[in-house]
């Protein structure tokens, strides 16, 4: 691994932050500069793991110079730190705390923010201790794949020792906290010559006078690993993969509708590089992934161990495999937890039994979450976890922790917390494909399933709108043309690659046009069918083959419209498709409603969008003998309809769980289209 360290650039992060903020000292820009170095390099940590510190003065509130450590805060990723992410915490009686003889997890971090200069501050990291005991300036901590795959061995003390002679010293597994913050400090008292602390079944530590010092001894310590890992590792062969006759269309929805016992959703997000391939083929698979996590911070994201399938045998299919080998993940789960709560006799609530990686032979790995961005993280880290096993094999014998360790690690209430405890949204984990999303109710339907915390997928066939609403949201989307059959399949296979499934589909794409009946061409019959009707029904089609593939339900909701029950003159085009897409909602309904797919219609009328514009609203107020100007406002009780009013009734049969075959009307009152 190279040092990323350029003085320039140094130079410049530390006028850019002083320039922001005058109370930003030197020491901490540059601890902002080199730990943003660490935290863009996924080789030394992932998704918010590691910490740095700095120790350095700070005027306090009656201007006096004060010493303090600032180490990074909870909630802040390395990559992307401010010095806010560094809260300042009052080093003397900080350091004090070491006289103690014991301090609980939540004393210690009582103690932490108890010392803050700032209230505000996030809480200092959990091994901001071992930060505080340690003598040094600045002190770099990393969890790099080649260190770990050095610190996970049976020999991992007489190994350490061959590769890094005197320059780190060795401390043995303690999990993070006040008793591993004192261990720390006297190997170091004990080693007083060393570079740095490996942490066995943890990471590294290195520590230096200067920012630039420690950075680059982290460094040195990671390149050594890697330079003694690539010593041994076996000459490359050609990975054989199998064909696992797998197809993650069939195969993604039946393992998503099967996680989270009908009571949470997973998105799911897959991996199939060559390395994951050729690593989900090892003849070894099941001994070596059910070793456990690379370090214990990542027990949190990927559970204590994967779920290994084994290939169905002849005569029987993924999805039997599937079932069975989850049912016997949940009672070995259940066994761990039991096994473990008797051992540690404390009083524990076991969370959800449920795998979050799951390793498919000759497929690759396909990881779960509560959203896209947990199952991203689920899948990133294990990744990594197959580089270091690999490597750790190639060394010696890849030796994690032990489960009592990792158990007490997924069980901390310290590290839970890292996970957030916010009430779920009533849409969470719900994933819904939404047309005509570009503009008007769609987008507010996109917006509003965005607020009930939904994921969505978007589609249009106007690319560009859709791309600002898409980004706006920061949602998925594809441009279709839903007229276009294979387009919508196509456009499904991405839902099911980026989701895993989905839950409901808001079918709204549609167009207005108009003529005479009697003097309507076949053609603009045609196309208004095509588009008002037909779409719909290959829409819903599509959503229908996956919904009933996980077996949990869903919803199918349609933008009908009053002119379904009350039609225009010269309107006839639009009236007549969209009273069929009633009927075909009804349809749906009956048809699906022993598989607890829902199926629903909302009725707006007048709702300003690109469909109407001035002259088409003259056209329309004149048929109807309105006045134009009162258009909008034209029903019961006088008030505008808008496209957010709209969308909240899509909404809400998103979730009435027990509404199916029903039209909801949002007109403001039309007493004429009244449903009957
Ligand atoms: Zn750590």
């Amino acid at each position: 691994m190279q040092s990323a360290w350029s003085d320039e650039q140094a130079r410049a992060t530390v006028e850019n932050l002083r320039a922001r903020d005058p109370r930003c000292n030197e020491d901490i820009a540059l601890r902002v500069y080199t730990s943003r170095l660490i935290g863009r390099e996924p080789q030394l940590v992932l998704h918010g793991g590691g910490n740095t510190s700095v120790k350095t003065t700070w005027v306090d509130d009656l201007g006096e110079e004060v010493a303090v450590l600032c180490v990074k805060g909870s909630g802040w990723d390395l990559g992307s730190i401010e010095p806010r992410g560094l809260p300042a915490v009052r080093l003397a009686s900080l350091t004090a705390l070491r006289g103690l003889a014991s301090l609980s997890d939540e004393a210690m971090v009582n103690a932490t923010r108890t010392r803050l200069l700032d209230a505000s501050s996030p809480t200092p990291s959990v091994e901001t201790l071992l930060h505080a005991f340690l003598p040094h300036r600045f002190i770099d901590h990393s969890h790099a794949d080649a260190i770990l795959a050095l610190v996970d061995q049976r020999d991992a003390s007489a190994l350490c020792r061959e590769v890094f002679g005197d320059t780190l010293a060795v401390v043995p597994y303690v999990m993070p906290g006040f008793d591993l913050a004192k261990l720390a400090a006297e190997v170091y008292e004990s080693n007083p010559d060393s570079e740095g602390l490996l942490l066995l079944q943890h990471g590294l530590f290195t520590y230096g006078d200067t920012a630039r010092e420690s950075y680059e001894r982290h460094i040195r310590a990671v390149t050594k690993a890697e330079a003694f890992v690539a010593s041994r590792r076996p000459p490359a062969a050609a990975i054989e993969v199998s064909d696992p006759g797998l197809s993650y269309r069939d195969f993604a929805p039946c393992l998503r509708g099967r996680l989270g016992a009908g009571q949470r959703r997973y998105v799911l997000t897959a991996r199939g590089g060559r390395r994951v391939r050729g690593f989900v083929d090892r003849a070894d698979l099941h001994s070596v992934a059910r070793r456990g996590p690379a370090t214990p911070d990542h027990v949190i994201r990927t559970k204590q161990r994967p779920l290994v399938l084994s290939a169905p045998a002849s005569g029987s299919t993924w999805a039997d495999q599937l079932e069975s080998a989850l049912a016997r993940y949940r009672e070995d789960y259940a066994a761990y937890f039991r096994t473990q709560v008797a051992t540690v006799g404390q009083n524990k609530t076991m969370l959800d039994p449920d795998p979050r990686v799951i390793l498919v032979p000759g497929f690759g790995l396909v990881a779960a979450g509560p959203n896209p961005c947990a199952a991203e993280i689920a899948a990133d880290i294990y990744e990594h976890t197959i580089a270091v096993i690999e490597d750790a094999e190639a060394v010696g014998a890849y030796r994690p922790l032990d489960d009592t360790d990792l158990f007490a690690m997924e069980y901390w209430s310290l590290e839970q917390a890292k996970l957030g405890r916010k009430p779920a949204a009533p849409l969470a984990g719900q994933v819904v494909y939404v047309t005509g999303a570009a503009s008007g109710i769609g987008a507010a339907c996109a917006r509003a399933l965005v607020g009930a915390g939904a994921e969505v997928f978007l589609v249009d066939r106007d690319a560009r709108s859709l791309r600002v609403v898409a980004e706006e949201l920061h949602a998925a989307w594809h441009p279709v043309d839903v007229t276009d059959a294979v387009a919508v399949q196509h456009s499904f296979d991405l839902v099911v690659r980026r989701f895993g499934g989905v839950d409901g589909v808001v079918s709204n794409a549609g167009t207005a046009p108009r003529s005479p009946i009697a003097d309507c061409s076949p053609q603009l019959m045609q196309s208004s069918l095509d588009l008002n009707l037909l779409a719909h029904q290959v829409v819903a089609s599509e959503a229908v083959a996956i919904l009933r593939a996980q077996g949990t339900g869903g919803f199918l909701t349609f933008n009908a419209s009053k002119a379904a029950f009350n039609p225009g003159p010269g309107f006839g085009p639009y009236a007549i498709a969209k009273a069929g897409l009633i009927a075909l909602m009804r349809q749906f309904a009956l048809e699906l409603g022993d598989a607890g797919i829902r199926s629903n219609a909302v009725n707006a009328d007048r709702v300003r969008t690109g469909l109407f514009s001035d002259e088409f609203v003259v056209e329309r107020a004149r048929a109807r003998g309105i006045d134009p100007a009162r258009y909008f406002r034209a029903n019961l009780l006088q008030q505008e309809v808008t496209a957010d009013d709209v969308a909240d009734a899509f909404v809400w049969l998103a979730t009435a769980k027990r509404t199916t075959g029903a039209v909801i009307t949002v007109d403001g009152g039309n007493i004429a289209a009244a449903p009957r």
